[in-house]
């Protein structure tokens, strides 16, 4: 049969359409596969097991031999890594985290406490934006709770320091009384014997040299030997209560010394409690609480005697991913290693305190601007120095500084002054970190 130019050139349009319909789709093919590479690099970073999938997704749909299949298996993989990584260690780990780091540091010192363990053990069950916010909410309460016991204890504790002080007052002054009362006592007993023996010595002699009257003699011999003999007795009672009295006074002197001792333990343990209230624990500097008020005071003296004063404000660079590579212990030892290298370079006279994760403030006192910038250089390329290791490898730590110092337009607010030490903080973070800046 011989085919007519007709069929032909239908044949040829349809096989030419064939053709650009194979070309459109291979060219929306590799738009599909190169817009999932991009998805799959642009979503990198969420969490580790995660991350496996992506790659490998990522890396097969490159590969234009891959069968839909194939791919279809390895979204399967990359949705269950995504589930079990969402329940409850994605979306909530970080508030978990810093409930169980709350919680830890609630119970530093203490006995366990059932409400605190009950909250601990609830962390794990954490499952949904609901469940997470009764958590914080409880959270918040303890933390509320135990603030308001200090408080109380440290409040009584302070009552009854005052009730020992008055009670070691009124026994030192009855034993000051008591013993001149004795003493008086002892005094009048000696005269009155004193007076008596030379009565008794004048009688005795006159009745000697009375010698007609010997009856008489005999009388008055006999009375007057009683009656020594009564004052002997006198006397001898009066000096055993003597010595008793002095017994008990001594006895009481002792016990004062006691008290006092008590007194001065309770005084330094609770001056310990204290300063502990106001130690980070995790690094051993001070906290908030004492840089607020340090500062305060040291704008006070400022206000004085105008001698010029830093305030450098810190902020560790990449926190975030030292603590997600290495685990927070690992953040923490960072957090020590910072605090103890700042602690380690400054002036008695400086201060370091811990003021929030991993931000830390420094005041330099008799330090003006120019110097307190050469100074946060020499602290920042010091941390920058730090040899740390970890899981074997050597980590760089950096930190980033506002620096601000005190104006003669500043008005004493320690608010007013942090913030702009902290907004320049955040210029030198966008200046690409591992840098100080002046406000
Ligand atoms: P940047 O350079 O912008 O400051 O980045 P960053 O990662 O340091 O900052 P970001 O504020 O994102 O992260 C701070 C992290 O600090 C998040 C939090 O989990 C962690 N963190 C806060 N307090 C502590 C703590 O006491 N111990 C540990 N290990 N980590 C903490
Ligand atoms: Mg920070
Ligand atoms: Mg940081």
């Amino acid at each position: 049969m011989v085919e007519t130019p007709d069929w032909k050139a239908r044949y040829r349009d349809a096989i030419r359409e064939m053709e650009d319909q194979e070309r459109h789709w291979r060219e929306l093919d590799r738009a599909l596969r190169r817009l999932a590479g991009r998805l799959c690099t642009l979503s990198l970073g969420m969490a580790p097991t995660v991350d496996v999938e992506l790659t490998k997704i990522s890396r097969q749909v490159q590969d234009e031999g891959t069968k839909a299949a194939e791919i279809e298996e390895l979204i399967k993989a990359l949705l269950h890594a995504v589930t079990t990584n969402d329940q409850p260690r994605g979306r909530w780990t970080a508030s978990c985290n810093a409930v169980a780091q709350l919680l830890e540091r609630l119970s530093t010192g203490a006995l366990p406490d059932p409400a605190m363990q009950a909250l601990a053990a609830e962390i794990a069950s954490v499952d949904s934006d609901e469940s997470l916010a009764r958590l914080l909410t409880r959270a918040a309460d303890l933390a509320r709770e135990r603030g308001e016991k200090l408080e109380k204890e440290r409040a009584s504790a302070a009552a009854m320091l005052t009730q020992v002080t008055q009670r070691l007052e009124d026994v030192a002054g009855f034993l000051s009384g008591s013993k001149a009362d004795w003493k008086t006592s002892q005094d009048a007993a000696l005269v009155l014997n004193r007076q008596v023996l030379s009565e008794v010595d004048g009688l005795s002699k006159e009745a000697v040299a009375a010698t007609d009257l010997e009856p008489l003699q005999a009388l008055v011999a006999s009375r007057l030997e009683s009656i020594s003999g009564h004052v002997r007795e006198f006397r001898q009672k009066q000096d055993r209560l003597f010595v008793e009295q002095a017994q008990r006074a001594e006895k009481m002197t002792l016990r004062v010394a006691e008290l006092e001792r008590q007194t001065r333990d309770l005084s330094s343990s609770l001056e310990k409690e204290r300063q502990r209230a106001r130690i980070d624990v995790v690094t051993g500097v001070p906290n908030r609480a004492a840089f607020e008020e340090r500062l305060n005071e040291e704008i006070e003296r400022w206000k004085r005697f105008r001698t010029p004063v830093s305030m450098l404000v810190w902020d560790i660079d990449r926190f975030k991913k030292i603590n997600d590579t290495y685990g927070h212990r690992a953040g923490d030892r960072v957090l020590r290693e910072v605090a103890t290298c700042f602690a380690n370079r400054l002036r008695a006279s400086d201060f370091v305190a811990r003021i929030g994760g991993e931000e830390f403030c420094t005041l330099l006192i008799g330090t003006d601007a120019e110097a307190a910038l050469r100074v946060a250089n020499e602290l920042r390329e010091a941390v920058a120095g730090l040899k740390l290791l970890f899981h074997g490898q050597p980590v760089r730590v950096t930190v980033s500084c506002g620096i601000t110092t005190l104006r003669d337009t500043d008005t004493g607010d320690g608010g007013a002054i942090f913030e702009r030490a902290d907004a320049a903080l955040y210029r030198a973070k966008d200046g690409g970190r591992n840098l100080c800046i002046a406000a």
